[in-house]
């Protein structure tokens, strides 16, 4: 199913059940004419692309705060989770049909994301592959969208930016975690989903990981310093475990919040700002224990921010929840 007019004539192609087409088709957003929402308008601003004859980035071309958007962008295509059962040639047949009828200046888009670019004969399907690991909860199926400029973006595993899909609005995105300087790679996790734990593993446990759901090889910063920050690592995780057995037993208490404060340092120290939320859960609940409930809701809140930023949806968030 296509929809060439959705995002300001730049289209989008829908690979997945009549049923759920349909469903979709009816959303507001998806019928919408040249929908310019506010978020659209801010897209891209302030980042680059970077092209080497060995890779693309995302660079930024000014500094970037902590919080700020970095890049909003609307899907170009979407496939159902049985387009990954599929036989290749039959895969490729479906790419193809679908990339196809999408306006001409989409279909370059989606070439560019190939690395090298413009090769003659490349396997749309691949591109797909490589690219579209984003996922949006349709009717409970996990679908996966492929975006042109979002796509482009590497992994990191100490990412500075947060990403999330919007699945209402077919939107995905980015967001600085932390302070991000002009010039700076603009760096993501492509751990979605249950997968964030990754970043908190050993540089050996990571390249195992990457190695075994082999869409990429990790050459990110932090797996560039190699085991070096293990050690910081491991400080975390019995820092982080000491004081949730605390707050199961119940005896957490004010003489607590030094360590909960340097956990937060610690996720900090390895530029894990992704996961911030965890800290600042556990600085709530020390809070709470103290009877400072005023300091705990703060803290609660800025967790939940976190989370937001990193699109844990809720399930009113997911499309067809209404429908069925
Ligand atoms: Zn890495």
């Amino acid at each position: 199913m296509l929809r060439s007019v959705f995002n300001n004539g730049r289209g989008i192609s829908l690979v997945t059940t009549p049923q759920i087409a349909n469903l979709l088709a009816r959303q507001t957003e998806f019928s919408s004419v040249g929908s310019d929402t506010p978020l659209s308008r801010i897209s891209r601003r302030g980042v680059t692309q970077h092209t080497t004859s060995q890779s693309k980035s995302i660079r930024a071309t000014q500094p970037i705060q902590q919080g700020q958007l970095v890049m909003v962008n609307k899907a170009v295509l979407l496939v159902h989770p049985s387009y990954w059962n599929i036989s290749w040639p039959q895969r490729e047949e479906i790419t193809r049909l679908a990339i196809s009828r999408l306006p001409g200046g989409t279909q370059k888009a989606i070439l560019n994301l190939s690395s090298p670019p413009d090769q003659i004969n490349l396997y749309l399907s691949y591109i797909v592959w490589a690219h579209a690991g984003f996922p949006m909860v349709i009717r409970d199926q996990k679908h996966n969208v492929l975006f042109t400029g979002i796509s482009l973006i590497n992994h990191s595993c100490a990412p500075n930016s947060h990403n999330r899909v919007e699945s209402i609005s077919f939107s995905g995105v980015v967001t600085a975690a932390r302070d991000i300087q002009e010039g700076e790679e603009i760096t993501i996790s492509y751990w979605v989903d249950s997968d964030h734990s990754m970043h908190l593993r050993s540089f050996v446990e990571r390249q195992q990981y990457i190695e075994r759901n082999g869409r990429f090889r990790c050459e990110c910063a932090y797996c560039e310093q190699g085991k070096a920050k293990d050690e910081i690592l491991g400080s975390l995780l019995d820092q982080q475990k000491s004081l949730q057995q605390k707050l199961e037993s119940s005896s957490i208490a004010g003489s607590d919040l030094p360590a909960a404060f340097k956990l937060e340092k610690l996720y900090h120290s390895l530029g894990l700002e992704i996961l911030m939320n965890v800290p600042y859960n556990i600085i709530a609940k020390t809070y709470s224990a103290m009877g400072r409930e005023k300091l705990a809701s703060v803290w609660l809140e800025r967790a939940a921010n976190i989370l937001a930023l990193s699109g844990v949806e809720t399930p009113q968030q997911q499309h067809g929840v209404d429908a069925s």
